[in-house]
C-alpha cells in the first residue's frame, strides 16, 4: 500500500529527475541563414525561396524605407511575392501592439524588419508576439539587436530587452551600412567593447552564486570584443571593409547570447549603467556609447586592463566621457550609485563593489571619465 510518506518521497524522485532533465536539455535557436557583405540585400528574393516564405509583412521607417525598405518591396514584388509594408516611428509597446494586430500581419509568414535598432526590435517582437518567423535588414549597426533574440522596447515597464526569437535571417549589407551616420556605427563598436566586462559579470555570478556560465558564449563574446578592439583602426576609416568587422562581431554577439539562452554573455554591469542613463537621463546618448563609457569604469572595478577598453574606444570615436554622453557628472554618477537597483536579478561586480557617491564619483575621475 502507498503510505503518505512514501508517495512524498516518490514524488521528491521525480521531482529531482525533472529539475536534472531541464538542466540537461539546453535549446539553441540560431539563424538559419546570415547574409553579410556588399550589395547582399539583392539576394533576399532568394533567401525567401530557400526558406520557402511566401507572405512578408515589411516594418520599417520612413526614412529607412527609402534607404533600403522600398528596395526590398521591389525585389520580393518581382519576385511575384505580395509584400506589405507597415511604417513604425518608435520603439515602443504601443507600436508593437499595433503591428501585431494589424490585418496585415494576420496573413504574413515572415515579418521582414528593415531599418535600425529600433525598428529590427518593433519587428522582432511584433513577429514573436504573432508566431510569424522574423528577417532582419539592419541599415545601421549601432547595437547586437541585429542578430540576437531579445528586443529592447519602451514601455515594457523593463528597461532591459524582452524575449523573443532569434531572426531566421540575418541580411545586413555593409555598403548601405557603411553609408550610415558614422556615429551609429561607433556606437556599435561600444557595445561590442563593453562584452569584455559582460563576460566577467557572467562568470562572477556563476562563482559566487552558482549560475549556470557557458565557456564557448562566453569566449564567443569575449572574442568579439577583441576582434573590435584589435581591429579599431580599421573601423575608424569608416570603409566597408571595417563595417563587415563591426557586423561579424554584432552578429556574433547574438549567437553568443542563443547559445547562453539569454543575455549573460553581452550585458553585464555595463549595459546596467547605460539601462540605468536610459531612465535618469533619457535621450542623452545612444545604448553602445553609454556601454562603451560604462565598460571603462566596470572593467576597473573588475582589475582589468580598462586603459586600452578606453584607448580602443578613443581610436574608433566612440565617447570615453560624461561630457561626450551629454550628462552632468552628477547624474553619471547617480547612474553608477544605482545601476545595481534597475535590474536587481542580474548578479554583477556592482553587488560585490557597493559604489557609494564619493567612491563612484572617485571611480569616474580616476577613469577620465569626469
Ligand atoms: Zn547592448
Amino acid at each position: 500500500m502507498l503510505t503518505a510518506g512514501k508517495a512524498l518521497f516518490y514524488t521528491c524522485i521525480v521531482a529531482k529527475r525533472l529539475v536534472a532533465y531541464l538542466n540537461e536539455v539546453h535549446r539553441i535557436n540560431l539563424p538559419r541563414i546570415v547574409l553579410l557583405g556588399k550589395g547582399v540585400l539583392e539576394s533576399i528574393a532568394e533567401v525567401f525561396g530557400e526558406l520557402g516564405l511566401k507572405r512578408p509583412l515589411i516594418v520599417t521607417g520612413e526614412n529607412t524605407y527609402s534607404i533600403a525598405g522600398e528596395r526590398v518591396e521591389e525585389i520580393l514584388g518581382e519576385a511575384g511575392l505580395v509584400p506589405e509594408v507597415l511604417f513604425c516611428k518608435k520603439a515602443d509597446l504601443d507600436t508593437v501592439y499595433k503591428v501585431k494586430n494589424s490585418a496585415q500581419i494576420r496573413n504574413a509568414d515572415v515579418v521582414v524588419g528593415v531599418g535600425g535598432g529600433r525598428t529590427i526590435d518593433v519587428a522582432k517582437l511584433s513577429a514573436y508576439q504573432s508566431n510569424a518567423f522574423f528577417i532582419s535588414v539592419p541599415t545601421t549597426a549601432s547595437h547586437d539587436g541585429i542578430a540576437s533574440s531579445s528586443a529592447s522596447i519602451k514601455g515594457s515597464g523593463k528597461p532591459y530587452s524582452l524575449k523573443a526569437n532569434p531572426p531566421l535571417a540575418v541580411i545586413a549589407d555593409s555598403q548601405i551600412i557603411a553609408e550610415s551616420p558614422y556615429r551609429f556605427t561607433a556606437s556599435g563598436c561600444g557595445d561590442v567593447i563593453g562584452k569584455s566586462v559582460s563576460v566577467q559579470d557572467w562568470r562572477l555570478a556563476h562563482e559566487d552564486n552558482g549560475e549556470y556560465y557557458g565557456e564557448y558564449a562566453s569566449s564567443l563574446a569575449l572574442m568579439s570584443s577583441r576582434l573590435i578592439m584589435r581591429n579599431a583602426e580599421l573601423i575608424s576609416e569608416n570603409k566597408e571593409a571595417g563595417v563587415r568587422t563591426l557586423l561579424e562581431a554584432l552578429v556574433s554577439c547574438g549567437v553568443s547570447m542563443s547559445i547562453a539562452g539569454s543575455s549573460r554573455p553581452c550585458s553585464g554591469s555595463e549595459h546596467l549603467f547605460s539601462h540605468t542613463l536610459d531612465i535618469i537621463a533619457p535621450g542623452a546618448a545612444m545604448h553602445g556609447e553609454q556601454c562603451g563609457v560604462g565598460s571603462i569604469m566596470m572593467a576597473k572595478l573588475h582589475g582589468l586592463d580598462w586603459e586600452s577598453i578606453r584607448s580602443g574606444l578613443e581610436k574608433i570615436g566612440a565617447p570615453t566621457t560624461a561630457k561626450a554622453l551629454n550628462i552632468s557628472p552628477e547624474i553619471l554618477v547617480k547612474a553608477l550609485v544605482t545601476a545595481r537597483e534597475t535590474r536587481p536579478d542580474r548578479y554583477t561586480i556592482l553587488d560585490k563593489i557597493n559604489l557609494t557617491k564619493s567612491s563612484a564619483w572617485k571611480l569616474a575621475e580616476d577613469c577620465g571619465v569626469i
